[in-house]
Parts: structure tokens; sequence; C-alpha cells
């Protein structure tokens, strides 16, 4: 209770909770904005078959292109994206700039080349996604065997009888589904059989320690198992190093993704990398445009 004369911490808790309050609501203004002017933009990560060496995918990544912070990672503002419903706009926004984008590779002939774009649990949830997935796919002409959609494992299981069917008729329209951040979640191996996936991602995490950690390389070790069992292409997420990369590589995991080979590159960076990509690998281990 406030004391005669003085301010009690129930005073400042309330000033505290104002002002962030306020940053939230001026930071869903400036987002809002961001979208209508044109300064979020989509990057690329490579997805390497891990066989071959060549990159047969990219993950959209999205960036805010805020004039006065500079180049803000995903990570700073998605959460509050989703919290407001925003998200449902800007996860459209990816969708369609990264199927524009899919389209004008295949333009200049590179190809074959998937395109990876993540769905939050809100636009799962807002039902007419299947909707919004297939007007896309007609607005730009992007095939619909070259979309895959990812979803994280708390995505996937949190309206688990729903998403089952939401999955089963994106994937009846030809787009293939991935399973992000494996192994972070609830992990239940019941559920990868529930719904018709494609592809499964493993978190960065295990890789980290995938040569460092006997643990970590056995976890990875049966999930790869696991996918496959399944009929799944397994994604290793944020490799490094070649001692990773190495390791997975005799664990059998199909696909790879990280720094190893590439950040999330300008889309121009990306068509100069497939170019290249043909002739060998060594060219672009780092990118003049990639993210600073
Ligand atoms: P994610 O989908 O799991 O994406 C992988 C993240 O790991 C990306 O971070 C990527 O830049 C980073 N990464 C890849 N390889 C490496 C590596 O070798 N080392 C390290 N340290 N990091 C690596 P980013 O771009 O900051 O995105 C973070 C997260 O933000 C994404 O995680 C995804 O959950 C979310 N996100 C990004 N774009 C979108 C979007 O368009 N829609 C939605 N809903 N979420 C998005
Ligand atoms: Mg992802
Ligand atoms: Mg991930
Ligand atoms: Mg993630």
């Amino acid at each position: 209770r406030a004391k005669a004369g003085g301010r009690s911490r129930f005073d400042f808790y309330t000033e505290d909770l104002t002002r962030s309050a306020r940053l939230r609501v001026e930071t869903e203004r400036r987002l809002r904005c961001a979208l209508a002017d044109g300064q979020l933009v989509a990057h690329y990560q490579p997805q390497v078959e891990i066989a071959t060496g060549r990159v047969v995918g990219v993950e959209a990544l999205v960036r805010w292109r805020d004039p006065q912070r500079g180049l803000i990672p995903p990570g700073e503002f998605i959460p509050l994206a989703e919290e407001t419903g925003l998200i449902g706009a800007l996860g459209d926004w990816v969708l369609h700039e990264a199927c524009r984008q899919g389209v004008l590779w295949m333009e200049v002939g590179i190809a074959p080349l998937v395109v990876a774009v993540n769905l939050s649990a809100h636009q799962l949830r807002q039902g007419d996604i299947v909707e919004s997935v297939a007007r896309v796919l007609r607005q730009t002409g992007f095939p619909a065997e070259r979309l895959e959609l990812e979803l994280t494992e708390s995505a996937l299981m949190e309206r688990e009888g729903d998403t089952v069917g939401v999955l089963d008729r994106l994937r009846e329209q030809g787009i293939m589904m991935a399973v992000d951040d494996f192994g972070t979640g609830y992990s239940s191996f019941a559920y990868l059989r529930r719904f018709h996936l494609d592809v499964l991602k493993i978190d960065k995490r295990f890789i980290d320690e995938i040569d460092q950690q006997p643990d970590a390389r056995t976890i990875v070790d049966a999930i790869i198992a696991m996918g496959h069992a399944l009929g799944l292409k397994v994604l290793a997420e944020g490799v490094e190093t070649q001692a990773q990369l190495d390791i997975l590589r005799t664990q059998g995991c199909d696909l790879f993704q990280g720094y190893l080979r590439s950040r999330p590159l300008e889309p121009d960076a990306v068509t100069s990398l497939l170019r290249t990509d043909g002739r060998g690998r060594s060219l672009v281990l780092r990118v003049a445009t990639e993210d600073r």
C-alpha cells in the first residue's frame, strides 16, 4: 500500500509496467509500419546435401532493416509479432516474398531448388492457412512441390488433432512439411508418426556438442535412425565445423545448414552461390553481402 508522503514499491512497479507496456506498443507500431513500408527483407540460408555437397534448397529468414538501428534479427521481433497477432501479416509477407524470389531463381535457370519458409503456431491457428498458402502459390506461380513449410514441435502439438488435418491438406497440394528445432520440445516419437512430415531438422544445440559430448552424438544418431525409419529426410541445423560435418556424414545425416557452408544471404548472393555451385564448393564459404 502507498505510504502517505512516500512512493511505494507498488508505484515503482506500475511505473515500470507502464514503461514496458508503452515500449511494446511503440515497437508494435514501428513493426507495423516496417511491414507497410517495405523494411522487412528475407535472407536465405543454403541447405546442403551432405553426400554431394550441393545446395538443394534455401531457408527464408526474415530481417527488419530499420533505418536507424540497421538490420534487426528475427529473435528481436518475431516473439512480439506472435503476441500481437502481427505475425499473420508478417508471415504472409515472408511466404509471398520467398515464393516470388523462388520464381526469379527459376527464371534465371537455377533449379531444382526447394524454398523453406517458417510458419508460426499463430498462422496455423488462423484456420485459413491452407487457402492463404494456395493463394500465394497461385499469385506467384511458384510450384507447390518446391515449397517446404517449417513448424516447430510446440506449434505442431498445440492443437494436435486439427494440425494433422491442416498438414495433410497442405501436403495434398504437393507442399513439403518440416519439423524445426527438433529435440527442444516434446520430442515425442509418437507424434512424428501421426503428422505426415517430410523433413526433420535437428536443433543446433545437439549439433554444437556432437564432437565434444558422446551423449549428444548418441542422441543425434538415434534421431537420424528414427527419422529414416519413418521415411523422413534428416537435416542438421547450425553446423559450424568440419568436425561436426564429418560426424554427421558417418551417421548418415542427409542435409545440413550452417555457417560452415554459408550464413543466410541476400538473394543476389544466393544467385551467385548457386551459379558456381555446380563447379565446386570452394568458392563461397563467405560472401560479401552476408549478414553482418
Ligand atoms: P530457425 O528457423 O531455427 O532458423 C535457424 C536460425 O539459426 C537462423 O537464425 C540462422 O541464421 C541460424 N543459424 C544457421 N546456421 C547457423 C550456424 O552455423 N551458427 C549459428 N550461430 N546460427 C546459425 P535467425 O535468422 O536469427 O532466425 C531465428 C529464428 O527466428 C528462426 O529459427 C525462426 O524460428 C525465426 N524466424 C526467422 N524468420 C522467420 C519467419 O519468416 N517466420 C517465423 N514465424 N519465424 C521466423
Ligand atoms: Mg526454420
Ligand atoms: Mg531451427
Ligand atoms: Mg529456432
